[in-house]
């Protein structure tokens, strides 16, 4: 799948070329494609070829409108049948026809390059783009035989081409592109992976054709001949006569509507200047020295030039195209797990061996016991969760474990999970006195679970918190109180007459409180009351012993 900036001035198309997005170049080694096309004597220019022809421009600020804004100076057009027209060439076509021819010459590019059809993009929209500008956009497509997979915001894009690299970084960004007719400022919350616009300001009417305007005036030439002069300044500090601060002082109102357009975002997103992390310049009018200075000036920092200003969008475009055809396999390289894995224990307890956010991979391990004499084999049910019990908990898989018969407590069994970089988890369980080990893979991946899945988990652990532990407290004291109760009566039989009245009364006392505990189902009066028949039973337990060993 493809990706495609269609942009007002320039156009590119990206693909994932062994995990990297790449912008191709069309047969005369060019990756920008004009937004220009023209159809004169029957004979269709699109791009480079139909500058000679004079071509309809920008109209990408047409599509999906009723009527033409003021501020449009890309050439005749005209109202038919409620859709604006405009002249391309000799011949009149609508913006969707002409939005078509560009994105049939992207296809073309694409597929010369890549050797092979293709048919389905993701497209990049303004994120100012209103239902009927995105809805000609995909109607354009459709007619250059695309199917639109989906329509991305252009900052998005631009964030998704710097996060490739970065995606384990937490950061705020606010995403500078200043194109050829149109100005966007866009702060983006990026967090593994996720991106998020906090606030986005623009201008739809200012851009790189205002300081042509600028520098016609200045050097009382043409606007094309500005074009190419505006160029000279990225590197000289003087061109034609004119200094670079006086360009730029002349240029000021441009630069206070941007600076305004900043000021209002960044107010907007709730985020200090100093709260942002970086600046990513992106459109070619970023390429100009003193939008860089200004830019520097508006946030207190340099902006960041690690994206090339003409490419950024095509190749989070074609990023995009890559996680869903999955030639990109996940953008968030992921490094924690996102929720505690676990087995279950006795009592239907959630017994946690890695637990949340423990960064992959990673391997841990802990030693159980048998629960009953002679027990020949133990059941590893595998858990992932945060909740107590392994009722509320997802279950991963499940195996059994044989080892050597021995008394309760006495057998060894450890367990290892580990968890390799795709979240993939293995299970090992080795019986200490044999060293035989059994073990099992969980195929599906630990860590692939949507981000509302886990909050999910996560909330309910949090609202279950106080109950699930009490639940535990109470299963754990049941299990000592299931142990201790049956043996009180034969140990009293036995030895009992051997105790002081206070002694036995104690007993008898922190027995009943013990079953009244069990009644009641409290977790932590059950607790209390095992302790103290624990306590109470000291002297008891040695006297036994002391029986049993003659
Ligand atoms: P769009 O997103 O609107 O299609 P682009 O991001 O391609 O536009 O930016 C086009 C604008 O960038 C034009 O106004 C062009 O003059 C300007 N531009 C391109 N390269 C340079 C450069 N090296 N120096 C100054 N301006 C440039
Ligand atoms: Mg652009």
């Amino acid at each position: 799948m493809i990706g495609i900036d269609l942009g007002t001035t320039n156009s590119a198309v990206s693909v994932i070329e062994a995990g990297f997005p790449i912008v191709l170049a069309d047969k005369e080694n060019r990756r920008l494609l004009p937004s220009l096309v023209s159809k004169t004597n029957d004979n269709l220019y699109v791009g480079h070829e139909a500058i000679p022809h004079t071509p309809s421009q920008s109209v990408k600020s047409l599509i999906g409108r009723e009527e033409v804004p003021p501020s449009y100076n890309g050439g005749p057009t005209k109202i038919m049948s409620g859709r604006i027209q405009v002249m391309a060439g000799d011949t009149w076509m609508s913006p969707v026809q002409v939005s078509a021819e560009i994105l049939k010459t992207l296809k073309a590019t694409a597929e010369f390059r890549l050797g092979k059809e293709q048919r389905e993009a993701v497209i990049t929209v303004p994120a100012y783009f209103n239902d009927r500008q995105r809805a000609e956009t995909k109607e354009a497509a459709e007619l250059a035989g695309l199917k639109v997979r989906r329509l991305i915001a252009e900052p998005t894009a631009a964030a998704l081409a710097y996060g490739l690299e970065r995606a384990s970084e937490n950061t705020k960004i606010a995403v500078y592109d200043l194109g050829g007719g149109t100005f966007d400022l866009s702060i983006i919350e990026m967090r593994k992976g996720n991106f998020e616009v906090l606030a986005t300001a623009g201008d739809t009417d200012l851009g790189g054709d205002d300081f042509d305007t600028v520098l016609a005036e200045l050097l009382d030439c043409s606007i094309s001949e500005a074009t190419e002069q505006k160029r000279a300044f990225d590197t000289a500090s003087s061109v034609s006569g004119v200094t670079a601060e006086a360009y730029e002082k002349a240029c000021w109102k441009l630069l206070e509507r941007s600076r305004k357009c900043c000021e209002r975002a960044l107010i907007d997103s709730g985020i200090k200047k100093d709260g942002l992390d970086r600046i990513i310049l992106v459109g070619g009018s970023t390429k100009m020295p003193m939008v860089r200075k200004h830019v520097a000036e508006v946030f207190q920092q340099e902006p960041d030039l690690c994206l090339h200003p003409d490419e950024a969008v095509a190749l989070g475009a074609g990023i995009q195209a890559g996680l869903l055809d999955g030639t990109v396999q996940t953008l968030s390289l992921i490094d924690v797990t996102p929720l505690s894995l676990g087995i279950e224990t006795l009592g239907g307890l959630m017994n946690v061996i890695i637990p949340r956010n423990s960064t992959i991979p990673c391997k841990k391990g802990e030693l159980f016991t048998n629960a009953v004499d002679g027990q020949t084999s133990m059941k590893v049910k595998v858990l992932q969760g945060e909740r107590e019990f392994t009722k509320d908990n997802w279950e991963l898989g499940e195996f059994e474990v044989a080892f050597t018969p021995a008394p309760k407590g006495q057998a060894r069994v450890g367990i290892q999970f580990s968890l390799d970089a795709n979240g993939i988890l293995s299970v090992l369980a080795r019986d200490t006195s044999t060293q035989e080990d059994t073990h099992i893979t969980i195929e599906r991946s630990t860590v692939d679970i949507t981000e509302v899945a886990v909050e999910k988990m996560i909330d309910e652990s949090v609202d279950h918190a106080l109950d699930d532990m009490d639940g535990r407290v109470f299963t754990e004291a049941k299990m000592k109180a299931d142990e201790l109760l049956p043996s009180l009566d034969e140990a009293l039989t036995l030895v009992g007459e051997q105790l002081d009245e206070e002694t036995k009364a104690a007993i008898l006392a922190s027995k009943s409180d013990v079953i009244a505990a069990l009644e009641s189902q409290n977790g932590a009066e059950l607790k209390k009351a095992v302790e103290k028949l624990d306590d109470a039973t000291e002297e008891l337990a040695s006297l036994v012993m002391q029986s049993i060993l003659g």
